[in-house]
């Protein structure tokens, strides 16, 4: 794999030896750190609190990484999507939801995905790697930048853009550490949510390591036969997960949400929105409903307003807080991945 070896490649004790082999004092370091995390500032030679010579050792050192390719924003200005390069011609996608008084940032975790989920344009690109700390944190540095131009600030990071977190734990969890640290990009950790598609053992890792980020888990389905139709890639039974989200759950105290894609005539019946709620009664959770966006090569249709209705109500009616997620920024491509699809149809 190649690496992208720009300052954010490197840790805290990574930037001290960079400084220190280009004969600086080891402070100049926590300059560069407040520069990225704090300022925003990915260019060395813009690093005004720099000397100039060493602006510019720096940038030849580690250049800066390049601008995103496309940015797009939807006509109701509720959502941006950036089509951001990678330092090995990769693509990934970063999406900035504007929602008062929040400002969120959906962060990729890795290029393509291996999961394979049958209604997701991501999931038929497949795995073509994972993305390093810095790729990952850059995007939310990139974001932070868009919500700040507009007066703005940005509030909240959840890993839901492309790839699957928990199968690159290490790099996702130096992420949060770093976007986490008030030294560093200083979000606070209950604003910070990982959603997984249900890894048990990274499940458990995150409560163990990471104990104040929020969890959701992409279920779609309320048995696991038809969870594999809809999320081939071999992986944990639904009993599995919710064992793993039980755990996390009196590890933390935190409330988990299930993320629930909703296709008409495969799971939003309200059979099944009964067998969901039995499956996870007594768990301090809630239910988000998203109605499918369908999109090119992806299966399955969206289903009726009714049928949405009728599902959140007998999940209501069982006691497990529901509600279908307001879609935003549907005309720049709702589902996952639907941008870097797009380019690479044109490019190729
Ligand atoms: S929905 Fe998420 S986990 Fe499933 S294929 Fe798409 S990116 Fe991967």
């Amino acid at each position: 794999m190649t690496e992208t070896r720009d300052l954010l490649h490197y840790d805290a004790a990574g930037l001290r030896q960079l400084v220190e082999s280009l004969g600086q004092p080891a402070y100049r370091s926590r300059q560069i750190w407040r520069q990225l995390y704090q300022r925003g500032q990915l260019d060395p030679m813009a690093m005004s609190d720099l000397p100039s010579e060493f602006r510019q050792q720096l940038a030849e050192a580690a250049p800066p990484p390049a601008d995103a390719l496309e940015v797009q924003t939807s006509d109701d200005s509720s959502t941006t999507k950036a089509l951001i390069p990678l330092g090995d011609g990769e693509l990934i996608e970063t999406v900035l939801i504007r929602s008062a008084p929040r400002d969120t940032v959906c962060l990729s975790s890795q290029a393509g995905c291996a999961m394979g989920c049958v209604f997701c344009a991501t999931g038929l690109q497949g795995l073509r790697r994972q993305l390093t700390t810095g790729e990952i944190v850059r995007q939310a540095v990139l974001a932070r930048g868009w919500s700040r131009a507009e007066g703005r600030e940005l509030t909240h990071v959840v890993f839901m853009g492309m790839g699957e977190p928990l199968a690159n734990y290490a790099n996702v969890s130096e992420a949060i550490t770093r976007l986490t640290a008030e030294d560093g990009f200083g979000i606070s950790p209950r604003r910070l949510t990982v959603s997984t598609v249900g890894v048990p053992p990274g499940i458990r890792r995150l409560a163990a390591e990471h104990p104040r980020v929020n969890l959701a888990v992409s279920l779609h389905a309320p048995d696991t036969k038809l969870r594999r139709d809809l999320v081939p890639v071999p992986g944990a039974s639904i009993d599995d997960i919710l064992s793993a989200v039980r755990e996390h759950s009196r590890e933390t105290g935190g409330r988990v949400t299930f993320e629930y894609v909703l296709l008409q005539g495969v799971n939003d019946s309200r059979a099944q929105a009964l067998r969901l709620a039995d499956r996870i009664k007594g768990l301090r959770a809630h239910v988000n409903l998203i109605p499918l966006n369908p999109s090119p090569g992806v299966v399955g249709e969206r289903p009726s307003r009714r049928a949405t209705l009728r599902f959140q109500q007998a999940l209501q009616e069982s006691g497990i807080p529901a509600t279908v997620r307001v879609e935003q920024g549907r005309d720049i491509a709702a589902a996952c991945g639907q941008l870097r699809g797009d380019r690479l149809r044109r490019v190729e």
